[in-house]
C-alpha cells in the first residue's frame, strides 16, 4: 500500500490529491472493491457514478471475453454492429433520433455544443448563445468548461469566446429574461450532481420544455450522471414527462469503460453531417458490447425495477437519521443519487469519509459538507442496513 501511494505522489500529476484515499485497489465483486491487503469495502460511490452494476458482474465479464476475442478496435470506416446495437437501443429508450458516440462525458458535452452551432449554421442564424444554469457541471475540457459554472473548476484557463447566459436554477424568470437574448439552446443537468445533489423540480422541467418550445430552442439536458437508471428511471427527464431535444450521456453507459455521446430527436439527428465530427476511438466496440449487457440487466433481467425498492428503502432509512441526528442538515437527490448535507466545518464530512472508509464503506464527498452516495443498482437491503448502522456509529 505504502508503495502505491510513494508511486502515485511520484508519477501522477497531483490532479487528485486532496479527495484521494489511501487504499490501492485489488480486485472488485458485485457491491464491494478489495484493497491489495484484502480487506472489503461496500462501494457506494461506484467510480463516480459509473459501474451501474456493481464490479465484475458475470455476464460484464462474459461479454468482456467474447467480444475481446471478437476485436477491440476496428475505427469509423467499417461497421460496427455492437455500436450500432447500443445507439438502436439508446435512441427507442429515448427519442428516437440518431447517436453520436464519444469517450467519455467531457467529449459528448463538446459534441452538444458542436450541434448547437450546426443548429445556428442551418435553421437559426439570427440565434447564439447557450444558457446555462448556475454551479452546473458539463466537463473540464475548455469546450465544455465554459458551460461548467463552478468558478473554482475554470477560472484559471482560457475559455473559448462563444456565448453563454448563466440563470439561477428552479428560476423561471430568470429563464424568460434570457429568452430576450435569443439563445440557441438551453442546457441543463436534471438532477445537479458535483453542485451538490439538486434535482431539478418536474414543474420546472416542464415550464423549461414549454418555453424552449415556444421559442425554438433546443433542450439539451446532460444525462451524464443522473442517466443509466441512476435516479429509478434509465434517464432521469423521464420522470418529469418532458422530451429533450438533445441528451448527452456518458458515465454509467460503457459497463465501467469509457463510452458517452449525444442522442438527438429525429428532427435534429442530421445537423451533423460527413466530416463534422468525428474521433479515433469512440465507439469502442469494447465499451459498446458492455453497453449491450448493461441494458440488458438493467431493462431485461429488471435490475432497475429492483433498485427502485432498495432505494426507496435507503431513503427512508436515511429520513428515519435525520430526524434523530442533527448534524443531517439536510437530505436531497433521487433514487441512487444522494446527498447528505451535514452541518459543521468542511471537517466533519471530510473526518466522516475517513472513518467510514476504516468501517469498509466508500462514500464521495462534494461541495466539502456534502456526502455523496452514488450506489450502484445491484445494492441489496443488507448493504444499505451497513451502511446505516456504521454511520450511525457517527453522527
Ligand atoms: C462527470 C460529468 C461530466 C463529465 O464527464 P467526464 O467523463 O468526466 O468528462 C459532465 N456532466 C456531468 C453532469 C457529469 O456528472
Amino acid at each position: 500500500m505504502e508503495k502505491w501511494a510513494e508511486l502515485d505522489k511520484q508519477f501522477l500529476m497531483p490532479t487528485y490529491q486532496t479527495l484521494k484515499l489511501p487504499i490501492a485497489i485489488h480486485k472488485g465483486e458485485g457491491n464491494y472493491l478489495y484493497d491489495t491487503d484484502g480487506k472489503a469495502y461496500l462501494d457506494l460511490f461506484t467510480g463516480l457514478a459509473v459501474n451501474v452494476v456493481g464490479h465484475s458482474h458475470p455476464k460484464i465479464v462474459q461479454t468482456l471475453k467474447e467480444q475481446g476475442e471478437r476485436f477491440l478496435h476496428i475505427s469509423n470506416v467499417y461497421l460496427n454492429p455492437p455500436a450500432i446495437t447500443l445507439a438502436k437501443r439508446l435512441s427507442e429508450a429515448t427519442t428516437g433520433g440518431k447517436v453520436f458516440f464519444t469517450n467519455s462525458g467531457a467529449e459528448a458535452t463538446e459534441a452538444a455544443i458542436k450541434l448547437i452551432h450546426k443548429y445556428r449554421m442551418k435553421q437559426a442564424p439570427e440565434r447564439d448563445g447557450i444558457v446555462v444554469l448556475k454551479r452546473g457541471f458539463h466537463g473540464r475540457t475548455l469546450g465544455a468548461l465554459k458551460l461548467t459554472r463552478q468558478p473554482h473548476v475554470y477560472q484559471d484557463f482560457p475559455l473559448p469566446d462563444y456565448k453563454i447566459i448563466e440563470i439561477e436554477p428552479e428560476n423561471i424568470e430568470e429563464l424568460k429574461a434570457a429568452m430576450k437574448e435569443k439563445p440557441l439552446a438551453v442546457l441543463m443537468e436534471p438532477v445537479l450532481g458535483s453542485a451538490g445533489v439538486y434535482p431539478l423540480s418536474k414543474e420546472y422541467l416542464q415550464e423549461v420544455q414549454e418555453i424552449c418550445k415556444q421559442e425554438n430552442v433546443l433542450l439539451c439536458m446532460d444525462e451524464i450522471q443522473t442517466g443509466m437508471g441512476r435516479t429509478g428511471t434509465l434517464f432521469a427527464y423521464e420522470q418529469a414527462s418532458i422530451q429533450p431535444d438533445i441528451i448527452l450521456f456518458a458515465k454509467g453507459v460503457g459497463g465501467g469503460l469509457p463510452l458517452g455521446g449525444v442522442i438527438a430527436k429525429p428532427e435534429f439527428s442530421n445537423l451533423f453531417g460527413p466530416g463534422d465530427h468525428g474521433t479515433t476511438f469512440a465507439p469502442s466496440p469494447l465499451s459498446s458490447a458492455l453497453g449491450n449487457t448493461v441494458l440488458d440487466l438493467l431493462v431485461k433481467d429488471g435490475l432497475l425495477e429492483k433498485s427502485r425498492g432498495v432505494s426507496e428503502y435507503l431513503w427512508s432509512e436515511l429520513n428515519r437519521l435525520k430526524a434523530d441526528y442533527d448534524v443531517i442538515n439536510e437530505l436531497r437527490g433521487k433514487g441512487f443519487m444522494v446527498g447528505i448535507v451535514l452541518n459543521g466545518e468542511p471537517e466533519t464530512a471530510r473526518n466522516l469519509r475517513l472513518k467510514m472508509l476504516e468501517e469498509g464503506i466508500l462514500i464521495d464527498l462534494t461541495q466539502k459538507t456534502i456526502i455523496r452516495l452514488l450506489p450502484p443498482l445491484t445494492l441489496e437491503k443488507e448493504d444499505v442496513d451497513r451502511f446505516i448502522t456504521a454511520l450511525k456509529k457517527y453522527l
